[in-house]
């Protein structure tokens, strides 16, 4: 049973509630910080290892994707959750340097465990950890470089992030159709990540995948023979099916005898036709409903040569309308000629796919070509990821990785941490060591000692080699040179991140469940 210890909650819990004691708290919080730390740093870098994640449906999943791994971990106890939601970047943060930012919190929470141990409060490790991140974020912008963002450059960018999920693939050609989706989609130096669509079809070459103007629809026409290819497309688009509303049918349960019957099924007929002659009246020649086009509508399209698509979702729909300058309509009576989207809609060879093309807004589609769903879902998250990350390179700063850039701010860190007269220096320091951590993992995924590594590096970069880091094949070289360029923003957001979990986690000195909590009441 937990000891009981004094606390403020003593005034609030009733006598004989239980709570953990602080010291079987922290031990909590560090254990479940380290075993998510494990699980994920072996992912890290271009020798990281990939995981499979057995998921609920029973499908598996391999991914070396951080933010992934951490969303699938079935977590133990409410400490690893708390650590894995805290580490996970929301939907719409960049996912790169994500593993990252989970190893440099391990390596925080390892050293506040040291630093502890030596009785230093943690409210001073926090304190200490709060100033060195300052120092480090002052250092990175120092020794930032200011990146004419050329394409040669956006694209060692895009590739470092890519670097290391495997598949063996040529990422090489994936990056290129990310950055022409980019540069499609460009204005005044500003890029909208929701011009980008990213579809996937499984069952292809990787190798076949495109970067397409315009939107892609995997559906079928809905019924044969439909004109599949139209120069001259004229369409309605719609979120609405396109049937009776359901009161008629309702209508139809109440009726008894036959004849009856058959007069509101001709009735129906006729009225479903009456919507279908209304579409083509106002001049359409296709048909986008993201939701059902029932069996009557169906037939009714196909007599008057119009092409009928069902069952898509509606992003799919508001970004097809785009494309094609329409507008999404609720109510088709009510749609007019003014409403319908123009354009040019076209089957592929393999007849899979409609490429829809059209006269409004600039939208891409990057297909994504994959043999199997998983591969398929697997380059969709690195597709992504290297998107986000190429629409933040907008500041232009960069920074070169494979460490590089991590032992050259612990060693500015260090530095500073004389200067620092309290206790607080220790953390200061503690900081600059948990900094080095990211190139010892480097090294160790690449099958290299991490201290002799280590030692290369802090030596290189006593002499003023401050780009030097831990290559691909392990070993240590200049950064820059081997084009591994990473956007100052995502070791920003990795340092800030990485500093405020440690700060959440070290505060925490009392896990009460909540069969005790419900005793508060
Ligand atoms: P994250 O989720 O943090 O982005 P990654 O598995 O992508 O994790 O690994 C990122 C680390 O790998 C960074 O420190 C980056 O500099 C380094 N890295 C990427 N490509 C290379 C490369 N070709 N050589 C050395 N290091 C690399
Ligand atoms: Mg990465």
């Amino acid at each position: 049973m937990p000891d009981r210890a004094k606390t403020e909650f003593d005034g609030i819990l009733r006598p004989g509630a239980r709570r953990l004691r602080q010291t079987a708290t922290r031990e909590q919080t560090f254990e479940a910080v380290r075993s998510v730390t494990n699980t994920v740093r072996s992912t890290l870098g271009p020798r990281g290892k990939d995981k499979m994640i057995e998921q609920p449906d029973g499908t598996v999943l391999i991914t070396n994707d951080a933010a992934t791994i951490l969303n699938s971990i079935a977590v133990k106890n409410s400490v690893e959750a708390l650590f894995t939601d805290l580490g996970a970047p929301s939907s719409n943060e960049p996912r790169d340097g994500t593993t990252m930012t989970i190893v440099l919190t391990g390596a925080l929470l390892r050293e506040a465990k040291a630093l502890m141990e030596q009785g230093i409060h943690p409210a001073t490790v926090v304190r200490g950890y709060d100033r060195a991140g300052v120092m480090a974020l002052k250092e990175l912008q120092d020794i930032s470089i200011d990146g004419t963002v050329e394409c040669r450059t956006l694209h060692q960018v895009a590739e470092t992030a890519m670097t290391g999920k495997g598949l063996g693939i040529d990422q090489s050609a994936l990056v290129d159709l990310v950055l022409s989706a980019v540069e499609t989609v460009e204005r005044d130096g500003m890029i909208d990540t929701d011009h980008i669509r990213i579809v996937t079809q499984p069952g292809r070459a990787i190798e076949e995948s495109r970067m397409l103007e315009g939107a892609v629809l995997r559906e079928d026409p809905v019924r044969e023979p439909m004109p599949a290819n139209i120069k001259d497309a004229h369409v309605l688009l719609t979120s609405v099916p396109l049937q009776l509303s359901d009161t008629s049918l309702d209508t139809a349960m109440k009726i008894q005898d036959t004849d009856s019957f058959t007069r509101f099924f001709q009735q129906e007929d006729k009225q479903i036709r009456a919507i279908v002659e209304h579409v083509v009246d106002i001049g359409a020649n296709a048909v986008l409903c993201s939701s059902s086009i029932a069996d009557e509508a169906q037939s009714a399209l196909s007599d008057h040569d119009v092409l009928g698509v069902r069952r898509f979702d509606d992003e799919t729909l508001s970004f097809a309308a785009a494309v094609l300058g329409g507008t999404v309509t609720s109510n088709i009576m009510d749609t007019t000629t003014a409403d319908l989207g123009i354009g040019r809609i076209t089957r592929d060879d393999d007849d899979e796919l409609f490429l829809i093309e059209g006269s409004g807004e600039s939208r891409v589609t990057i297909l994504i070509r994959a043999p199997t769903p998983e591969i398929g879902e697997e380059l969709e998250r690195h597709v992504e990821t290297v998107l986000d990350l190429i629409a933040s390179v907008t500041d232009g700063q960069l920074v070169a990785g494979g460490g590089a850039v991590e032992v050259e701010l612990a060693r500015r860190v260090r530095n500073r941490a004389s200067a620092v007269a309290s206790r607080e220096q220790l953390a200061v320091e503690a900081f600059a060591n948990a900094l080095e951590t990211v190139p010892q993992t480097l090294a160790e995924n690449a099958g290299i000692d991490p201290i002799d590594a280590l030692a290369a590096l802090q030596s290189a970069h006593a002499s003023g080699e401050r780009w030097v880091g831990i290559g691909t094949d392990g070993a240590t070289t200049e950064m820059f040179e081997q084009g591994v360029i990473e956007p100052t923003a995502i070791k920003r957001q990795a340092i800030n991140r990485a500093i405020e979990t440690a700060r959440t986690l070290l505060r925490i000195d009392g896990i009460l469940t909540v069969q005790e909590l419900s005793r508060l009441d």
